[in-house]
């Protein structure tokens, strides 16, 4: 970025009207601007070929235009693609492409690093720390979508907040990004096909019901007993069950929309029946499904995935309250590109 030059993507439409007027043009090259900038993602003013000389000279010695870039791409023998994306500053965070028979998923960052100290995970270990800006999302799923329909032949068609950083700490960028994803002038993708995951920020969950938001809730709940959630998700001694279920009661109230519950069974941790009971409690409060997740090894063996023998416990026994279970292999551990693996180590 050329120092004194504002990054013309940090503008809203609206902004972008004002500009012009400012510079005595019509308002609404402001939205052919936004269009190029944002539905074309053009990385420079010269491509924006409906603007005149003299306006798109304007606009050059205002504004620059930054760009992620993709700085390596790796590719996991079951067909999952890890980007290594550095951002304007130098940064560098990472986001995934994970093919199924039916779906391609975006699973994208939303901080570099991040600001929660979940023990298990390997993004709690970087110590740099910032927010993306929306524009900063939003081109890793234009990323991934290029490279959906170049190695798979097909568009993206979900995506999830579940890279590197959590969501609800970079709330106003990460809504702002979703905005920009659903739009018409953006990616035209339906809010239905996005999912949020986060490890559990209760005021933040009752403002996105408060703000009528239409993607997906997903929570890292991984225990929902207290003293030993705290244990493994320290921040959670100030975000408590309590204050959680609250929150996601409020969420249902407002949005009518099922949570999902992410949760990884570890040996001698959380795999005994006080634990089952406690989830099967937790899970009568709200209509939810449960994700159980495979565990991807981090480091020294501190976190042991349970056996089999438990993780069959724990099915038969949400089955036996009928609450919808699944069980999600892991993708692309080869890259270290699996949950819980994002960690820059490229
Ligand atoms: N901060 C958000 C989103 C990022 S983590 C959140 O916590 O939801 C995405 C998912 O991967 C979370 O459910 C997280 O608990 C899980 N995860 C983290 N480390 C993991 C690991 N080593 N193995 C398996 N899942 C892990």
């Amino acid at each position: 970025m050329i120092a004194g030059k504002k990054d013309i993507r940090a503008l809203s439409k609206e902004e972008l009207r004002q500009f012009f007027e400012s510079i005595g043009e019509k308002p609404f090259r402001g939205n052919q601007v936004y269009e190029w900038l944002w539905a074309k993602g053009v990385h420079s003013f010269e491509d924006m070929t409906n603007v005149s000389l003299e306006v798109r000279q304007q606009l050059e010695e205002k504004f620059t235009i930054n760009h992620i870039q993709v700085d390596t791409l790796q590719k996991s023998k079951d067909g999952t693609i890890k980007n290594a994306v550095r951002l304007h500053d130098g940064l560098v965070v990472e986001s995934v492409l994970i093919p199924t028979k039916k779906r391609t998923t975006a699973c994208v960052s939303s901080q570099v690093g991040c600001s929660l100290d979940c023990k298990f995970c390997a993004t709690a270990r970087l110590k740099r720390m910032r927010n993306l800006n929306p524009d900063e999302i939003y081109d890793q799923v234009v990323a991934i979508h290029r490279e959906s329909l170049l190695y798979h032949d097909r568009p993206l068609s979900n995506i999830v907040f579940m890279g590197m950083g959590e969501p609800l700490m970079n709330y106003k960028n990460v809504l702002e990004s979703i905005d920009k994803i659903t739009a018409d002038e953006g990616l035209g993708m339906s809010p239905k096909r996005i999912t949020l995951s986060t490890s559990g920020v209760p005021k933040m969950i009752m403002k996105l019901a408060d703000d009528g938001v239409k993607f997906k809730l997903a929570v890292s709940l991984h225990s929902a007993i207290q003293e030993t959630r705290e244990q493994i998700m320290p921040f959670a001694k100030s975000f408590t069950l309590v204050d959680l279920r609250e929150s996601l009661e409020y969420w249902f109230a407002k949005t009518k929309s099922r949570i999902t519950y992410e949760y990884v069974v570890w040996k001698g941790i959380n795999d005994g029946d006080v634990d089952i009971d406690a989830l099967v409690k937790f899970c009568k409060y709200v209509p939810c499904k449960v994700n159980l997740i495979e565990y991807n090894p981090i480091d020294d063996g501190e976190f042991q995935q349970a056996g089999n023998d438990r993780i069959q416990r724990y099915i038969e026994r949400l089955d036996a309250h009928k609450i919808p279970v699944t069980v999600r292999r892991s993708r692309g551990k080869d890259i270290d590109a699996a949950c819980g693996q994002l960690a820059n180590k490229h």
